[in-house]
């Protein structure tokens, strides 16, 4: 820092006459980093940073995200009062009078078309309370079956192949801590170094204790740079790269038969099918030289200790939750799991990408992880509610497929909260379509994002600042989330806007909520003798014990570091393994004289999803203030495309704009494209509507395209 800086932030500090801590944590990834705004008032202005604060995952870390996450909640284009649209333009109005449009517009639609011809869009950014709320809002205060959420889009694969192999759905079978002491890391479709940055000091620990890292990644990354062995397949044959690495594994026969016999189910059919295939034919479609596969076996299945983690790199495709099963085929194979130093980790994305998905937002599940087809859950979550079962509706669709109907115009309202689904889905031509033919769209959110923009109303929400609630963060670790910042103009918690709602709907005695807490206090009693138990957590005690790792079932359980150190979650208490095809049932873009290149997708260090907040930060904005497409020097030279020159991409669903940026890193055959812009600049037009038939996950990172300078190059 130069001298002149120096001086500059001295005379800052000295001229703050007063200064005030607000403790929360950061709003955009899984690790949910604790942090404090420090506000200083100085004679004519306030000023505003954010640190770090200690706990036990981040360990008081912040990444440049964390560090700018104050930049959007004070910035001036916050939504502050509900907005109606007239004519094209949103004008303000009072509360009452959004309430007021609210219940006409749902009572209107209701009697004419049904119960199911409204829909609501939730989010993994909420709090667990207001998941949950929001869970019970569509299917008591609206009596609609259709709920989904944004997590469909990256989380499902993962939770589907941990629900289905292990019983259960925890993102990580143990706590980050046993990490450093692994002895071999499989880094799957994961770039932590720039999606969970302050999760890499736990890798690079292990790596200085001597662990093993093998990086799976059609591209080069910061997280592939820590790596022993980089395994460069071609984009969307991550399963039948597993299967390679686990025949090497059965033919060395580095497995732990006690374990196979004691503990898990369907090995044998595993064995027969790997068996069944050639090394060959593994090799030409994963573009993973054989000897790679060997050494990567080899590392995993001979150390004592290992850990698996996955990421949306395995899981965004159309078997994503296939591809993650015959990951955690190989762990169950050499038996590392449930023991000290072995486990399972699948990286969420978003910051309550894990409690968002275990308590109602999604179409085919009640909270803690119950099923909305099974009779004694319902009959339990109905009680909970004061409701009749009978009145409960039964599953609905995933978020994608909830589009279509809103395309076809069966559903015809939507309530959406916190999310930007115009962009994030796939085949975002058609997705923008279908949301310009609903009649009535009621968004709540901080700012006018892409969608809210199409939206009949605005209501203004709160954010991580002003919000309290917990989160349960990559580990499964429930915290609880301060957040004291006084709120600007008119805004309101989702949790509020969603009781005064109900409140006008008439339902006023299932939502009387005065606090978040409250909320919490339901959803413990909902969640008690489920899957994601969080009966014995209270508020009281994420406060003294800073966090707790879920299943906590009574209020003397302490929470679980590790699971399935006797027994997995199937009634059995056996794990389940199946074997996995190289080929996907619903196939993935193929490559064709047409569209000749691979299109994968993922994130930058600087933004955050569509990057409606972090696009709102001027520090984060700087960094990445638009898209690029990553793209080899000699795969460019082919394509007469320069380096920092705008280029378009096509596939069969659209065109994109973005300018080229080289990189020796990447495979020749695969062009990388980041998904935090709108409009031109967004690659999920270029995207595939087709989704996994397991967990119902759109294929994001598998596309078919092709490339052209965008303009023609003219001398002036
Ligand atoms: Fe922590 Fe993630 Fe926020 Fe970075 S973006 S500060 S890693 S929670």
């Amino acid at each position: 820092m130069t001298e002149m800086l120096l001086k500059y932030f001295r005379e800052q500090q000295k001229q703050a006459e007063t200064e005030r801590i607000y403790n929360t944590q950061c709003p955009y990834c899984s690790m949910q980093c604790k942090m404090q705004l420090v506000e200083q008032t100085h004679v004519k202005r306030k000023t505003y940073k954010t640190i770090g604060r200690d706990n036990p995952t981040s360990q008081g870390r912040l990444c440049i995200k964390g560090m700018n996450a104050h930049q959007h909640p004070l910035h001036k284009d916050r939504i502050q009062y509900p907005l109606l649209k007239v004519n094209g333009e949103f004008v303000k109005i009072s509360w009452r009078e959004a309430l007021d449009y609210i219940k006409e517009h749902v009572t209107e639609i209701q009697e004419k078309n049904g119960a199911d011809a409204l829909g609501v869009y939730g989010s993994a950014s909420i709090t667990n309370e207001e998941a949950y709320l929001l869970g019970k809002f569509a299917r008591v205060a609206l009596k609609t079956k259709y709920i989904d959420y944004n997590g469909r889009l990256c989380m499902s694969a993962a939770a589907s192949a941990a629900s289905k192999t292990f019983g259960m759905d925890r993102g990580f079978t143990n706590s980050l801590q046993e990490i450093p002491f692994t002895e071999c890391i499989m880094l799957a479709g994961t770039n932590i170094a720039e999606c969970q940055p302050t999760i890499m000091p736990y890798f690079e620990k292990a790596k200085e204790n001597g662990a093993f890292i093998i990086a799976i990644d059609p591209r080069e990354t910061g997280t592939t740079k820590i790596a022993d062995l980089h395994l460069k397949l071609k984009p969307g044959s991550d399963a039948a790269l597993a299967n390679g690495i686990l025949k090497v594994i059965i033919e060395e026969n580095y497995l732990d038969e006690r374990f196979l016999q004691e503990r898990v189910n369907g090995f044998e059919e595993v064995m027969q099918y790997v068996a069944s295939l050639e090394f060959s034919v593994i090799e030409e479609k994963t573009g993973v030289p054989l000897e790679k596969m060997y050494q990567a076996a080899r590392m995993f299945g001979q150390r004592e200790t290992g850990m698996i983690f996955t990421a949306r790199g395995v899981e965004q495709q159309t078997d994503g939750s296939a591809a993650v099963r015959n990951f955690l085929n190989i762990l169950l194979s050499v038996g590392k799991i449930g023991k000290p130093r072995c486990g399972y980790g699948a990286i969420t994305g978003q910051g309550n990408g894990q409690g968002a998905r275990e308590h109602g937002q999604k179409a085919d599940q009640l909270p803690g992880y119950r099923s909305i087809e099974n009779h004694e859950h319902r009959m339990y979550i109905a009680d909970v509610w004061n409701i009749e079962e009978k009145d409960l509706p039964r599953k609905g669709v995933s978020a994608y497929e909830m589009i279509e109907k809103i395309h076809d115009g069966e559903i015809k309202g939507l309530f959406l909260v916190c999310s930007n689904p115009t962009v994030s889905n796939p085949n975002a031509n058609f997705v923008k379509k279908a949301f310009e033919k609903l009649e009535f769209l009621v968004v709540a959110d901080l700012f006018e994002s892409e969608t809210a923009k199409l939206a009949n109303l605005i209501l203004p929400a709160s954010s991580y600042l002003e919000d309290e609630g917990t989160m349960t963060n990559v580990e499964g670790r429930v915290t609880l989330r301060e957040a004291s910042f006084p709120r600007r103009g008119e805004i309101k918690h989702d949790w509020e806007i969603l009781c005064e709602i109900a409140k006008v709907l008439g339902k006023e005695e299932y939502f009387s909520f005065s606090s978040a807490e409250e909320i919490f206090n339901e959803l413990r009693i909902a969640s008690k003798g489920g899957i994601a138990d969080y009966s014995g957590i209270t508020y009281e005690r994420l406060r003294a014990e800073k966090g707790i790792l879920w299943p906590c079932r009574s209020l003397t359980d302490k929470g679980t570091e590790r699971l399935f150190e006797t027994r997995f979650a199937h009634s059995d208490g056996k794990a389940m393994m199946v074997p996995v095809s190289n080929q996907a049932i619903v196939p993935k873009a193929k490559i064709t004289k047409k569209y000749p290149l691979y299109l994968t997708t993922g994130r930058v260090v600087s933004h955050y999803l569509t990057g409606v907040q972090t696009r709102k930060s001027a520090s984060l904005s700087a960094r990445n203030f638009e898209s690029f497409m990553e793209i080899h020097p000699s795969t460019a030279k082919k394509y007469e495309i320069s380096n920092q020159e705008l280029v378009q991409i096509e596939s069969s669903y659209g065109r994109i704009v973005v300018r080229s940026k080289f990189s020796e890193g990447i495979r020749p055959d695969t062009v990388f494209v980041p998904f935090h812009w709108a409009d031109s600049q967004n690659v999920n037009n270029l995207v595939s509507e087709k989704l996994d038939p397991a967990c119902k996950m759109p294929g994001f990172k598998v596309s078919a395209v092709n490339i052209s300078p965008s303009v023609k190059r003219s001398s002036y």
